[in-house]
């Protein structure tokens, strides 16, 4: 399986090379809106999944392959910070000149290893979904061992601490985004230094029933976190030149994230009739799976 991935447009950072550095499906959270699919092991133990010498390699050949991205992404599918060279890989990956991001639910950033290691990101992107125990249980069902008081003292100490952290909140009707539950993380917010994304799962998350929140309590709750939150939308960007991407590539991309026609094409600069084509031929094989009519047709890996 590749570690590398797209680029893919990222709603806040344009085209994103993704790096996964997990192998499917381990993590520190089984996050009941989560794109790749269930949590098979849920766990706190970091180990060095893949050498990071050939996690670079292919960072460095997809680069030269292009459409050039604009950042590097740690994410795809699970928590990055279980890496544990994740500090050594940062380092290296500066070396492209390119801004590193760091998507992160933090729920290891209370161990001074993983803090300082991503406080070197350009941009590390914090997870706040839930403003209590019960609710950070129910939506992000993090693995056993750490406690929300624990959880929030190391976000709020990364977010003081880093100049470009970002806090996202992701919504799910009926599960935390109740007048009750957005005023309470209205509280918390207010005390975090840190620009905030209001999302809400607009994929269906595979093999779990969210529903993504209303428009309109996605603008009460920007209202509500005040002029630092924003509702955050799809990502649409020009197509990128050059791609020589195919149907390797595509699998790679929704092996991490489901993604319509159009998505594909922009990140992988493939004009639109072919990926069409690609994907046609990929469900034929059964490789992936589309739901939804339309410019709203998700395709998924079969794998996931
Ligand atoms: S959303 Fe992120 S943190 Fe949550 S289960 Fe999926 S990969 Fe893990």
């Amino acid at each position: 399986m590749r570690r590398v991935y797209g680029p893919v447009p990222s709603r806040r950072f344009g085209l994103s090379l993704g790096v996964d550095l997990l192998p499917r499906k381990l993590c520190t959270c089984d996050c009941v809106y989560c794109q790749v699919g269930p949590t098979t092991e849920c766990t706190l133990a970091r180990r060095d999944f893949f050498p990071l010498d050939d996690v670079v390699s292919e960072v460095r050949a997809a680069l030269t392959r292009g459409p050039r991205p604009e950042a590097i992404t740690l994410s795809g599918s699970g928590e990055p910070t279980l890496y544990r060279s994740l500090g050594e890989l940062i380092a290296r990956l500066h070396g492209f000149g390119l801004p590193v991001v760091l998507l992160t639910k933090g729920v290891l950033l209370h161990d001074p290893q993983v803090l300082e290691a991503a406080l070197t990101a350009d941009v590390l992107k914090l997870s706040l979904d839930a403003p209590d125990e019960g609710t950070w249980r129910r939506v992000n069902r993090p693995a056993g061992g750490v406690a929300f008081d624990r959880w929030l003292r190391s976000v709020r100490e990364a977010a003081r601490r880093h100049r470009k952290a970002r806090l996202e909140v992701m919504l799910i009707r009926g599960l935390n985004d109740d007048p009750g539950t957005l005023e309470a993380l209205a509280g918390l917010l207010s005390g975090i230094d840190a620009e905030i994304d209001i999302n809400t799962p607009v994929r269906p998350a595979p093999g779990r029933d969210v529903q993504p929140s209303l428009p309109a309590t996605l603008e009460a709750a920007a209202r509500l976190f005040g002029p630092r939150a924003r509702v955050v939308a799809e990502a649409g960007t020009a197509p990128a030149a050059g791609g020589t991407s195919g149907a390797e590539e595509v699998l790679a991309v929704l092996s991490r994230r489901p993604c319509t026609a159009a998505d594909l094409s922009t990140s992988l600069g493939l004009p639109l009739p072919r990926v069409k084509a690609l994907l046609k031929e990929m469900e034929g094989k059964d490789l992936v799976e589309g739901k939804g009519k339309g410019r709203t047709r998700y395709y998924y890996a079969r794998t996931s």
